[in-house]
């Protein structure tokens, strides 16, 4: 593949970030724009990140996540992740955190680094200094082991979740509500009971580990410390485009 390069003098090179995206979209925004406005804050003037989007249909991938068919969605992400790269990506990011499933296979698919969303919000709880976290997320995130394993393994973390109960009610308004645009203040209120309950049971604070939760619960919300996984996620893509 050819890399242009153009004559303009740039004292920052920057380098080229591949994001995939349309998990749902509605985060892909977030991530597009917390980016641009990391780049930007560090460089200043008309600058913007250099980034190369591949957009899923997110009605295929979340069918093939309820079928159990992680597989295929495998080999969807990975093409995603191969086109950035062919589109100059120096580095790729899933932009969710239930797709991190298969980082592993889409890491293997290209010759670039991922950065993966976990690593990077392992690394943000250990240097606020807590040993103790609570996390929302898909069912997924919640229950199987590829996300929270690697937080208590990498990151020494006690991670909890919610009740079987709470965890269908997180789950459901994640994928009826907010990965469809819809922000309704009820369902705000069911995440900060959900959240009140993991910080009465040690949680020192709550990682919203669903780009879509930032949507929804703010820190103005509540006392709770949050971790954005949104933010986080694009901070270290923003440190590694500068790096
Ligand atoms: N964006 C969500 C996440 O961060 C859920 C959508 C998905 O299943 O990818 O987990």
């Amino acid at each position: 593949m050819m890399k242009f390069t153009f004559n303009i003098p740039m004292e920052h090179p920057v380098k080229t970030i591949g994001l995939i995206g349309g998990m749902s979209w509605e985060s892909t925004v977030s991530y597009y724009q917390a980016i641009n406005r990391g780049v930007n804050q560090q460089l200043g003037g008309l600058h913007s990140a250099k980034l190369c989007l591949y957009s899923v249909d997110f009605e295929e991938i979340q069918l093939l996540q309820h079928q159990d068919k992680w597989a295929d969605t495998a080999e969807i992400l990975s093409h995603a992740a191969q086109s950035t790269v062919a589109g100059g990506a120096d580095a790729v990011l899933i932009c969710t955190n239930t797709m991190h499933k298969v980082a592993d296979e889409v890491a293997s698919a290209v010759n670039v680094p991922l950065l993966h969303i976990a690593d990077a919000t392992g690394a943000a709880i250990k240097k606020a200094g807590y040993s103790s976290i609570g996390l929302l997320g898909t069912r997924f995130t919640m229950e199987q082991d590829f996300y929270k394993q690697r937080l208590q393994d990498e990151y020494g973390l006690e991670v909890l979740t919610p009740s079987e109960d709470d965890r269908t009610r997180v789950h459901d308004v994640i994928y009826n509500k907010l990965c469809q645009g819809i922000v309704e203040p009820g369902d705000r209120e069911t995440y900060l009971a959900i959240m009140d309950k993991m910080s009465e049971q040690g949680a020192q604070g709550i990682i919203l580990g669903c780009t879509e939760i930032a949507l929804l619960v703010k820190p103005e919300h509540t006392a709770i410390p949050l971790f954005d996984t949104v933010a986080i996620h694009a901070q270290a893509a923003v440190d590694f485009a500068l790096s």
